[in-house]
């Protein structure tokens, strides 16, 4: 039987976070996540029908049945010019809940000279190892703990697991953030490689959740630099685009 997999949009947009800011990459948002980030702007449950945008960049969209077949999918992907992209990126929710279905989907992706960008929260190591040897880049969460939820273990173990591929972290702040975790997060990244990209994420404001302030950013940007050579503060900006 062909393998499905839901899927909860596909749109050609600019690539808002981190050091690929500013290139067009089609999106594969893929439903369910394993975490409940307080901060989580994204739906997760698994839609009935998905919208697929007909044309890259019209914002037109037609409903897609869920879940959709490996086959069918990529008949929709290579619908898009693969030359006016950079790459596809793997979103969610969590992507790697569904790393077998990406296990049959990405050889078929690769093979039309399109990069694999995997955006993921850095908190299923052995769901990685399935797919790491189709993703080329990989962006990586560094989740603080947030109630009664420590990823420090789990985080190391998947970083340890990315370093084969191009990777980089990135780690959301909010003006609550505490010190001790980012000097945590710091010393874990270090740990593994002082040279690993690091990004630091002022949340957009959410809720009660506040983006810090300036000088906050300043003052945490120069603590991660005292023990790792590159570290960035890059905020969302496909919000300031308007864009998805
Ligand atoms: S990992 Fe991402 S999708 Fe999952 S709850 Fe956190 S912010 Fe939302």
């Amino acid at each position: 039987m062909m393998l499905k997999i839901p899927v909860s949009e596909i749109f050609s947009s600019i690539q808002g976070e981190g050091p690929y800011v500013g290139t067009r990459q089609i999106f594969l948002r893929l439903p369910k996540c394993n975490l409940k980030c307080p901060y989580c702007d994204t739906k997760t449950s698994v839609p009935d029908k998905f919208p697929m945008e007909t044309i890259p960049g019209s914002r037109c969209f037609d409903e897609m049945n869920n879940p959709i077949a490996i086959d069918e999918l990529v008949r929709l992907l290579l619908s898009y010019d693969f030359s006016l992209h950079h790459s596809l990126s793997i979103t969610g929710g969590e992507p790697l809940i569904w790393a077998d279905e990406l296990q049959a989907l990405l050889p078929l992706i690769i093979q039309n000279k399109l990069a694999i960008y995997l955006e993921t929260n850095g908190t299923l190591p052995s769901q990685l190892h399935k797919i790491l040897p189709l993703v080329d880049i990989i962006s990586m969460d560094i989740k603080l703990p947030f109630g009664d939820q420590v990823f420090w273990d789990i985080h190391e173990s998947f970083l340890r697991e990315s370093l084969s591929k191009e990777v980089f972290i990135k780690i959301v702040v909010d003006e609550k953030t505490s010190i001790q975790d980012l000097l945590k997060a710091r010393d874990l990244i270090a740990g593994v490689n002082p040279l690993l990209l690091t990004i630091l994420q002022p949340v957009t404001k959410i809720n009660d959740i506040n983006s810090p302030k300036p000088r906050q950013l300043l003052d945490w940007q120069r603590l991660f630099l005292e023990k790792l050579i590159n570290v960035r503060v890059i905020p969302q900006t496909h919000v300031f685009m308007g864009q998805l």
